[in-house]
């Protein structure tokens, strides 16, 4: 629809203007710094940064009944600029010119309810959200497009020229980080660290195929991300890990992608997000509370964060109940097929205390919980999703395996139903399961297959037969009419079939 076929009421909100004041507040130190520089720590005291805006009283001018029609009108209309993540414009990039705004197809996945057995397995009635059906086929598009849009931003108004983006990665980043570059390579170009064998064959293709300088550094992430952090401490590179803060708030979109889906009712939910470098779970819950400040929901739905026994920094700190006594310490981590979250030393741990406690400020009772699972559980989790009709990846396969133990401990409900984060496509870890089918785990990640979830192909190749077809030279008359007859006769006998 044009915007001029609107009705009239909402004309003047449909199309977002620049507005707002953004600045980086430090969460050490309290400092705030202006946007028109490049910042990933804090200039003097090196803590991580989040964005905020400083005139965000300004959204409870308008009711959330307003809001909310601005929302859902705005899903009709066809601007590029406003088909993905700044739908939700005053809340993610209030600053950024609508032809600044790099839009590659992100945001707006599906939420696919488990079937009826699938739910009966988990014990609770859920959804999953699709995050692997975004253009790079993870959750990471999203803080890219805020990122790459920041950066075009910066080019178009003369501030910034000619930039070098890095980031180090679990796979997923660089893949996402190599693609929007790709988009905007005249101004952009992008090199990407990576853990040597520590990411798949799909995850290493993506930014190899988008033409980005692509280096593999032995060790496993918290290596590459040091190295990564000592380039953009010594030389002019735009840094784009999820310690950019313009990262997290695009990946805010999550969660009123969440509310809008509801219909902004988010009593009874639990949102269940697996967490590496904790940059995901720090941009939900923000997003969430974002949402409840101006009014827009009236309930902030639990938090359910998962991470597997291999590496699980953040569920050790939240072991300790007493909030005084609690200390953060790395892990040295293990091999883990929820590969992308294989992460000893999150970067934005220091966001999710805060905000955990924010959240807690906000929200009467206990509204955050953190679960650990077995890479045992991950992975029979994952294919048991699959095989009921979702494109789980391994970290979908987490967060089910951590909402089943939930509801199982009486951390989540009966009544409850929760939303599970599928971060990835399935496929960019189909390696794992075909490890999984063979029975080829290395002994390191502790996964022995269940025989009911194996599945192999069954190849046909009949022993009356001694010609088959081959490309370029085709079986012909009476030898291939044998071929059809045998092949035939050999799939019936396996499946049963009936002569009709
Ligand atoms: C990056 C990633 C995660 C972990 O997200 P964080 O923001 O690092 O906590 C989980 N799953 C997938 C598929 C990822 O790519
Ligand atoms: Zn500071």
């Amino acid at each position: 629809m044009r915007p001029d076929q609107f009705p009239a009421f909402i004309q003047p909100d449909l199309i977002p203007r620049p507005g707002g004041e953004l600045i980086y507040r430090c969460l050490g130190c309290g400092d705030a710094y202006g946007i028109d520089a490049l910042h990933y720590v804090c200039p003097r005291c090196q803590s991580v940064l989040l964005i905020e805006d400083v005139d965000f009283v300004r959204h409870k001018d308008r009711s959330a009944e307003t809001w909310q029609q601005i929302f859902d009108y705005r899903q009709m209309l066809s601007q590029p600029a406003l088909k993905g993540i700044y739908r939700y414009h005053e809340f993610i990039g209030p600053v950024i010119p609508l032809e600044s705004v790099v839009y590659l197809g992100e945001g707006h996945t599906p939420m696919i309810e488990g079937n009826a057995r699938l739910q009966e397995a988990v014990g609770v009635r859920f959804y999953f959200k699709n995050d692997g059906q975004n253009p790079s086929a993870s959750f990471k598009d999203r803080g890219m497009a805020s990122a790459f849009s920041y950066l075009k931003f910066m080019l178009d108004s003369g501030k910034i020229a000619d930039v070098l983006a890095v980031c180090a990665s679990t796979g997923d980043t660089s893949a996402a980080a190599a693609l929007y570059a790709a988009y905007l390579q005249d101004k952009i170009k992008s090199a990407v660290l990576l853990p040597h064998k520590k990411v798949t064959p799909q995850q290493l293709s993506q930014p190899l195929g988008s033409g980005a300088r692509v280096f593999e550094i032995p060790g496993v992430f918290d290596d590459c991300m040091k190295v990564v952090e000592k380039l953009s401490d010594t030389y002019r590179v735009a840094l784009l890990n999820s310690k950019n803060a313009w990262r997290i708030l695009g990946q805010e979109s999550y969660a009123y992608e969440i509310a809008q889906d509801l219909e902004y009712d988010l009593k009874d939910l639990v949102v269940v997000v697996p967490i590496g470098n904790a940059g995901n779970i720090t941009a939900v819950m923000r997003g969430f509370i974002k949402f409840f400040d101006a009014g827009i929901i009236d309930t902030l739905p639990k938090i359910l964060g998962v991470q597997s026994a291999h590496a699980n920094p953040v569920c050790r700190y939240y072991r300790e109940p007493e909030p005084a006594r609690r200390r953060f310490k790395p892990v040295t981590v293990k091999a883990s097929t929820a590969q992308a979250a294989m992460i000893g030393n999150p970067v934005s741990m220091p966001r999710v205390i805060q905000l955990v406690e924010e959240y807690h400020r906000r929200s009467e009772a206990q509204r955050t919980c953190f679960i650990e699972v077995t890479e045992q559980e991950i992975m029979d989790w994952e294919l048991q999703a699959n095989r009921n009709g979702h494109i789980a990846c391994t970290h979908g396969g987490e967060c089910l395996a951590g909402l089943a133990r939930a509801r199982h401990k009486g951390l989540v409900r009966s009544n409850e139903t929760a939303i599970v984060d599928s971060t990835a496509h399935a496929l960019k870890f189909s390696g794992f399961q075909e490890m999984y089918f063979a029975n080829r785990f290395p002994e390191e990640y502790q996964v022995q297959p269940r025989p009911e979830l194996i599945n192999t192909p069954v190849l046909v190749r009949p022993a009356g037969l001694d010609r088959f077809p081959q490309p370029g030279e085709p079986l012909e008359g009476e030898a291939f009419q044998e071929f059809v007859e045998q092949v035939s006769r050999e799939i019936a006998e396996q499946l049963g079939l009936v002569k009709r």
